[in-house]
């Protein structure tokens, strides 16, 4: 297809997908074309290309932005805003890694959780994160058996995930759309629902 196309039905016969990229932060989205259009109803939203964004706003977790870009782009299909390519090996070792940690944040409470399995959780972390400190802490404080609540496990595990999400290994939190409604009897504008009316 030449050029930019005029509406969002066009991407059928090209099979595309559409990529939501936030100008603010470089979040990026993959939206299948069926998925994204019904998303756009949802909200009340024009299915025009050029004003496709308008009622959007960038879903990356403490962004928000609505200043946005869209694209078509023929099967791209990928997890939101992976920035590096993650391959299946990396993504399965960190996958299980998290998990131990989460396990062990769950089960710590009052007791010492510095296990084997803990450290090799820790060691596959630090391969990708190079956050020295992160695990270092988060180390010490799962091996104290007298800790309180203030000195738990949850903020270094936030750490962590934080410092695997700034390098690109792991997909950040992404904001839930929650479509809120107009409560007048105009017209909505972009983004709103109509409000149900009463019987
Ligand atoms: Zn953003």
């Amino acid at each position: 297809m030449v050029g930019q196309p005029k509406h969002l039905s066009d991407l059928a016969r090209i099979e595309a997908d559409v990529r939501i990229t936030c100008r603010q932060c470089g979040f990026e989205e993959d939206w299948q074309r069926d998925a994204f259009a019904r998303h756009l109803f949802a909200l009340g939203a024009s299915q025009v290309w050029s004003e496709i964004t308008r009622a959007l706003r960038c879903r990356r977790f403490g962004c928000g932005s609505t200043n946005l870009r869209a694209a078509a782009v023929p099967f791209a299909r990928r997890a939101a805003n992976m920035p590096r390519r993650v391959g299946r090996l990396d993504a399965h070792l960190l996958d299980t890694a998290m998990k131990v940690l989460e396990q062990a944040v769950h089960t710590s409470r009052g007791r010492a959780v510095a296990t084997l399995e803990l450290r090799l959780a820790l060691l596959v972390v630090y391969r990708y994160s190079h956050d020295r400190d992160g695990v270092r802490h988060f180390w010490q404080r799962a091996s104290a058996a007298d800790r309180t609540v203030d000195d738990g496990l949850v903020e270094p595990l936030r750490s962590i995930r934080h410092h695997l999400v700034q390098a690109g290994w792991l997909a950040p939190a992404i904001l839930v759309d929650v479509p809120r409604t107009w409560p007048w009897n105009s017209p909505p504008p972009p983004g709103w629902l109509v409000a149900e009316e009463e019987s």
